[in-house]
């Protein structure tokens, strides 16, 4: 069993509400290969949210809000269900602020890319997850 964010899936997740589905991904949920998560919302986000980006190791939105705590929070939810599944291997949505890995936003909301992993990307390298985005595929 493998662990996808939700917004590949097809699932309206993403802070603007576009999904990003990705045809291969939808089929690994659909033949019960994969689980579908989205951290942010299982942090308790609202979706549509403000963007947020990691500066500094925290996570602000654009409006200036420290949001670290809801990242936190829901990467932990999301590891739960991957732990709960046996999850070795994680596809997760390129770029994200909690899904993201190996590159992300700098944190100033001008499209900067940076070396870094989002929080819920960090976490499952932490727990042995091996992790993915979905342009690595
Ligand atoms: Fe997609 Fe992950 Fe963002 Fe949720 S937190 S919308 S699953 S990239």
């Amino acid at each position: 069993m493998i662990i996808v964010s939700g917004c590949l899936a097809g699932l309206n997740c993403r802070y603007d509400r576009q999904p990003k589905p990705v045809e291969y991904v939808i089929q690994f949920v659909a033949d019960g290969k994969a689980i579908p998560v989205c951290p942010e919302q299982l942090g308790g986000l609202t979706t549509p949210r403000l963007p947020a980006e990691i500066r500094d190791g925290r996570v602000i939105r654009a409006d200036g809000v420290d949001v670290t705590d809801d990242f936190n929070r829901g990467a932990a939810e999301a590891l739960y269900l991957a732990k709960l599944v046996g999850a070795k291997f994680a596809i997760l949505k390129a770029r994200s602020p909690s899904c993201g890995c190996g590159k992300i936003y700098d944190g100033t909301f001008s499209s900067t890319l940076i070396s870094g992993d989002g929080v819920f990307a960090a976490l499952c390298k932490q727990n042995g997850i091996e992790v993915k985005t979905e342009e690595d595929i």
